[in-house]
């Protein structure tokens, strides 16, 4: 932890949530998108290749959801179908309790993530979130599968997405936490007024985080956040 980091969670009023890797996670370690390319088109390899393309500047987001997405659709997906890939996943231990529990002591909560809309709404049916910034999936009545809307907030886009939480709340960035696990965490991360690198697979982002954590648990999250505003009242959590 760096030295100012208990200086720097004290003022803290908003916390926002990277998901996949963060809040849920697989036990091959797999994100949504690996498991849906998996059901849909025979393999997951795919996923390499286009992050590659991504960062090589030879397609942008949006064609790279479109790739992923309009494949399942050629392919029939359907609600049913894909909610059985989504049941893959599972919360990170206690993560729901940490939520209710920093919702309890008065921190608005917020989602910014690349996942798909469709996982959030599985795993916290509830939304104890004042902000969710995802990508979205489209069903029609029969519930096949038919469009998406790719979120601008991936990426570098997680920086901006926390600009606009702050400013819709009239914080300051100082005063807005993210906790995130990956390298499309590394922009949001440089701006929050505290970062939290959990279980990190990039080295960058726990070299540029303020805490480090890793843990099978969420719950060590909420120890860095004792209330917001009033005092804390014990921790409730195991
Ligand atoms: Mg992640």
């Amino acid at each position: 932890m760096h030295p100012d980091s208990t200086q720097r969670s004290e003022g803290i009023a908003l916390i926002a949530f990277d998901v996949d890797g963060t809040l849920v996670d697989h036990p091959e370690g797999k994100v949504i998108w690996e498991l849906l390319n998996r059901r849909f088109m025979g393999d997951d390899r795919m996923n390499h290749q286009r992050y590659h393309d991504y960062q090589a500047g030879i397609i942008d987001y949006p064609t790279w959801v479109a790739l992923d997405v309009g494949g399942w659709i050629e392919a029939g997906a359907t609600r049913p179908e894909i909610m059985t890939e989504v049941r893959a996943l599972r919360p990170v231990d206690h993560a729901t309790e940490v939520l209710h529990e920093l919702r309890d002591r008065g921190y608005l909560l917020a989602v910014i993530s690349g996942t798909l809309d469709v996982v959030l709404d599985e795993f916290f049916p509830e939304h104890p979130f004042c902000g969710v910034y995802t990508n979205h999936l489209e069903f029609d009545a029969a519930g096949r599968l038919t469009g998406w809307r790719a979120t601008p907030f991936d990426m570098d886009g997680k920086a901006r997405a926390l600009d606009h939480l702050a400013k819709r709340h009239g914080l300051p960035l100082l005063r807005c936490a993210f906790v995130g696990d990956n390298v499309n965490d590394l922009g949001v991360a440089r701006v929050a007024g505290l970062s939290v690198a959990f279980n990190a697979k990039s080295a960058e982002l726990e070299s540029i985080a303020h805490v480090v954590i890793r843990s099978p648990s969420l719950a060590p999250v909420a120890a860095l956040f004792p209330g917001c505003g009033d005092p804390p009242v014990g921790d409730g959590l195991p």
